[in-house]
């Protein structure tokens, strides 16, 4: 299928490394003969048709740039009816004949409802969390948790020179991924994720031991999801462990910093390959897929396949939700599924074992 012009958005929670999928969207896109327009704020730039044209030399320097350029904005008018057919007419009127949709598994839903109305899209990752089952890696997951492991740092200096215990909090909203990389790669006492229970009073009994054996220090990492977003899991955990161990202990939300920075090697470059890919898609008349990385490869997957892969893995599946696919493709996620569940297990298993 030959495009004529094709816009790009970044929708949803910000990720370092989404301009860098921008820059691939467009510089590829270019090298077609492709047109390419952003569209501001993402779904919202569709419906108040606030789009500009991107030439190669307006990306020019935003690998480098965390944020994103093209701005962001949660927009729930894009669900309703009345929202999707002012987005169509944008998508008419400037001749918009296929989106790159650039964010999380929220934006993959306004991606395909885009499809469904008539705008081939395809979704490329970027957000911070990894929360998106089909593919091994989101872009910003790795500059995000490099900035946690800085962060951790310095709240190691302070808490060895008072021999404190810090518990920090981390992005990640249902996925603990964030939480149990950094955990590791900080040297944590102990890791709080939704994936697993957190077994408080083995927790205490090891600090206490430890502690007598010299500790002087202690790190420990909670996942913002444990016992669901509204909850204050982490702060009342510094309570407890203060009050059980008698060790002085600190609690830190690294909130919002973890989301902004410069984008690290990891982080351009997925975002590099899953851009390119996403245009190399929509020029094979492909839509309605989202840009993964499984086992370093970059490779398309069906959005609606990417959705029953992440309801099934979080068991959230309802009744009809496998009933678009085949027995071969259930058994396949339900395959990956298990492996995911023992990764996840194997690393908070390791966590555990190197906190000494
Ligand atoms: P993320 O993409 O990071 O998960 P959100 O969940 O906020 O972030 O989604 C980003 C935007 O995608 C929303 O503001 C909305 O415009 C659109 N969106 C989210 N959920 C849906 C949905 N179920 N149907 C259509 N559009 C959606």
């Amino acid at each position: 299928m030959k495009f004529r012009k094709i816009g790009v958005l970044t929708s949803g929670g910000d990720a370092p490394g989404m301009n860098a999928s921008v820059r691939a969207v467009v510089r590829t896109a270019l090298e077609n003969g492709i047109e390419v327009l952003g569209i501001i704020g993402g779904y919202s730039g569709l419906i108040n048709d606030k789009v500009i044209p991107l030439t190669a030399r307006d990306v020019s320097n935003s690998i480098a740039k965390g944020g994103t350029l093209l701005l962001t904005d949660r927009c729930d008018e894009f669900k309703t009816p009345e929202g999707m057919a002012k987005a169509i007419e944008t998508c008419k009127k400037h001749h918009i004949d296929a989106i790159v949709a650039i964010g999380g598994d929220g934006t993959f839903r306004g991606a395909t409802d885009l499809t469904n109305h008539g705008i081939p899209t395809i979704g490329v990752t970027g957000t911070i969390d990894n929360d998106i089952s089909a593919t091994d890696y989101t872009v910003g997951f790795d500059t995000a948790m490099n900035t946690v492991i800085e962060m951790v740092d310095r709240l190691r200096d302070t808490g060895e020179s008072h021999a404190r215990c810090m518990v920090t909090e981390v992005m990640g909203r249902h996925c603990g991924e964030i939480a149990l990389l950094t955990g590791i790669a900080s040297g944590a006492v102990a890791v709080a994720i939704p994936e697993i229970d957190f077994d408080v009073e083995a927790c205490i009994k090891k600090m206490i031991q430890l502690r007598a054996e010299g500790k002087r220090s202690f790190q420990i990492i909670v996942s913002e999801g444990v016992g669901g977003m509204k909850s204050d899991f982490g702060e009342e955990l510094a309570e407890i462990l203060e009050e059980r161990t008698g060790i002085e202990t600190r609690f830190n939300r690294l909130g919002h910093i973890v989301r902004g920075g410069i984008p690290t090697l990891r982080d351009r470059l997925a975002a590099s390959r899953m851009g390119a890919k996403a245009v190399d898609l929509l020029l094979e008349g492909k839509s309605n897929l989202v840009v993964c990385e499984i086992d370093s490869d970059i490779v398309p997957v069906d959005i609606n396949y990417s959705f029953a892969l992440d309801k099934m893995y979080k068991k959230k599946l309802k009744d009809g939700d496998l009933d678009a696919f085949t027995e071969e493709q259930i058994k396949e996620m339900r395959e990956f599924c298990a492996r995911k569940t023992a990764y996840v297990k194997e690393l908070y298993d390791l966590a555990n074992a190197l906190a000494k």
